[in-house]
């Protein structure tokens, strides 16, 4: 009998025998729920489910998929924007019964499985007060933010994820178990640091933590979209002399009337400044002021809060399998005034109430790590812009993309030609398009690539084809 596209039933039960894990297929009741990324306009069915419980099973199933000539897809947290961690057919490898945090609070690191998610991240360092600079949605796997760079609240005073990334253990497509370390397979860490999942399976991540809260002060104002232009010229001005503590976002959206909300953002188009004080929580409190005065708020919820509760705050808007995303994002080098001009528009325009418009603040740490010492090039543009889609109905996909695609078109064009790939549709991933993002490092990356996947196994990603002999 046959199973999936090809695989004879024999077939699978000798692998199901090998693996301690799950290997789930289409008529396991399990399988269904496994199926599901983050986004709702990935319907794919692959033909099998594997979920490891350890390295061993990871490297027998990338041994299995090449054997069997099936495409891998390796998921973490599965909250890719561009569905890439499904497929219609081959193996997805959903690592999230591999999500184990061992924080070593005495040398300040970390070492987190490939399954893990950014809450369970966060809830362990935070008992010791450290912290890794991650995403800001609580859901989100960590994987995919270290291996594609990693923006979240304390960039600007720690950087990206990968720049907190001190080793990882990589199962590569030969089915071998490496680590990838300064010391050891130094051209692997270098690509795995911004290269994305081109290398192998990252079975576990070591990162060095920093001192940060337990309590943060944490800037959130809403402004009305109409004073956005106003708003982004205060935040240009803040920006230009501010200090690494203060981490910010400006973001344009319409709250649903959620009563743990302030009512008068209820169904109200904002655009909420954000801000995160990586420091003691007084001093922050004094140093986020500013950008509570950019224009007249309707309501403002900053107050000194758990990192915690930073860290989840987005997490309601973002349910699994609900919302259909489309995101890009482009990098300027300066916030201009054609530049505000267009974001403050599209803010007023938005097709979707959740759809972002997002003004992200860079620099400090980012900037201070140069373009080829990791993977991750894009490190000297102070604003990133991202257009961020997000939509329920199907019969809308067409009008959102378009949308999405026409305002990063117009930013793009005043910006510096490099796009942040975590935050990208599939469209970007095929590699002439991903080549965009990893920018001057791509030579280096196919040299890689070629190393340790010359037959491009790894493929389902932001893909690097393989290109000279390795060495
Ligand atoms: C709601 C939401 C919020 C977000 N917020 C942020 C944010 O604040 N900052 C930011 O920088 N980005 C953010 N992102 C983007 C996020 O960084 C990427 O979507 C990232 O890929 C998610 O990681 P994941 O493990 O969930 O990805 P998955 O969907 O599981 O995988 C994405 C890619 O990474 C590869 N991959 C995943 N795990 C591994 C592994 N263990 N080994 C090798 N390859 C692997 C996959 O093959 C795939 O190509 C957000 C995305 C969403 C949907």
């Amino acid at each position: 009998m046959s199973v999936g596209r090809g695989l004879t039933s024999d077939q699978l039960s000798g692998f199901r025998t090998e693996l301690r894990g799950a290997v789930l297929d289409p008529p396991d009741p399990e399988f269904n729920q496994r199926r599901v990324p983050f986004n709702a306009m990935y319907e794919d069915r692959p033909d099998l489910v594997v979920r490891p419980t350890g390295t061993a099973d990871v490297a027998a199933a990338v041994r299995y998929a090449r054997e069997h000539d099936l495409e891998v897809v390796v998921r973490g947290g599965g909250h890719s924007v561009g569905g890439l961690s499904t497929a219609d057919g081959g193996m997805v490898i959903d690592l999230s019964t591999m999500h184990a945090v061992d924080v070593d609070p005495g040398v300040r690191l970390a070492r987190v499985q490939g399954g893990a998610v950014l809450g369970e991240l966060d809830r362990e360092t935070q008992l010791f007060g450290l912290a890794v600079p991650v995403g800001v949605v609580s859901q989100t796997g960590v994987a995919g933010l270290p291996l594609g760079g990693g923006y979240g609240w304390l960039r600007r005073k720690h950087g990206l994820a990968c720049d907190s990334l001190v080793s990882a253990q990589v199962v590569c497509a030969d089915g071998e178990v490496r680590t990838a370390s300064a010391e050891v397979n130094p051209d692997l860490f270098w690509a795995i640091r911004g290269g994305g999942g081109n290398f192998g399976v990252v079975t576990s991540f070591t990162f060095e933590l920093h001192p940060v809260g337990p309590i943060v002060a944490f800037a959130g104002v809403f402004y009305p979209v109409e004073a956005a232009a106003e708003v982004l010229h205060g935040y240009r001005a803040y920006f230009t002399d501010a200090r690494d503590e203060v981490t910010a976002e400006a973001l344009s959206i319409t709250f649903p009337a959620d009563p743990s909300l302030p009512e008068s953002v209820h169904d109200r188009q904002c655009l909420v400044v954000g801000a995160v004080y990586a420091g003691a929580v007084e001093e922050g409190v004094a140093v986020l002021r500013p950008l509570r005065e950019l224009a007249e708020p309707l309501a403002d919820i900053s107050q000194p809060m758990p990192f915690t509760a930073v860290q989840s705050a987005f997490d309601g808007l973002f349910p699994r399998g609900q919302i259909r995303a489309y995101w890009k994002a482009a990098y300027v080098a300066t916030l201009e005034d054609d530049v505000i001009e267009i974001v403050a528009r599209a803010s007023a325009e938005r097709p979707s109430p959740l759809t972002f418009v997002d003004t992200y603040a860079m620099g400090g740490a980012i900037a201070r790590v140069g373009a080829d010492d990791t993977a991750f090039a894009e490190r000297s543009a102070p604003y990133m812009v991202s257009v961020h889609g997000n939509w329920s109905a199907a019969n809308d996909d067409e009008a959102n993309i378009a949308w999405v695609r026409d305002v990063w078109a117009k930013v793009d064009a005043l910006g510096v030609g490099s796009t942040y790939l975590n935050f990208s549709g599939a469209d970007d991933a095929d590699p002439s398009r991903a080549a965009v993002g990893f920018g001057s490092n791509l030579e280096r990356l196919a040299r890689v690539k070629a190393q340790y996947d010359p037959e491009n196994l790894f493929h389902r990603n932001n893909n690097i084809a393989p290109s000279g002999d390795g060495s």
